[in-house]
């Protein structure tokens, strides 16, 4: 029964280190991801434009003056990137200047 256990031991760690090596695929930087086209059906979807002040005011739900990407509540990244992931479109990356009709103001 010892035994048993030891390989199943050994054998996990085996899993476990494969995964170890693999991983740093998952961990890519922010700034290798693509950016978001403007033409992407889901960017559409959302008004998302790459300069907002191209945005006309009756557009914006949020009555809030000065609205662009880099301060919005659901921007990620570093402070000062141009191009920074955003929660809405996963997998891409926004322009900081941008804009999309889910702008919330950060807390
Ligand atoms: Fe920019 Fe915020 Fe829209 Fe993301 S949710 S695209 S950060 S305005």
């Amino acid at each position: 029964m010892k035994t048993i256990a030891r390989r199943q031991f050994i054998q996990l760690s085996a899993v476990a280190a494969t995964g170890a090596v693999l991983a740093p695929s998952r961990g890519a930087r922010a700034s290798d991801l693509p950016h978001l086209g403007e033409d992407d059906p889901m960017a559409q979807a959302m008004k998302y434009t790459h300069d907002a002040s191209t945005v006309d005011a009756s557009a914006k739900t949020n009555a809030a003056e000065n609205q662009h990407c880099a301060n919005c509540a659901l921007i990620q990244g570093d402070d000062g990137a141009e191009w920074r992931p955003c929660q809405i479109f996963p997998g891409k990356l926004v322009n900081a200047n941008g804009w999309c009709s889910v702008w919330a103001p950060k807390a």
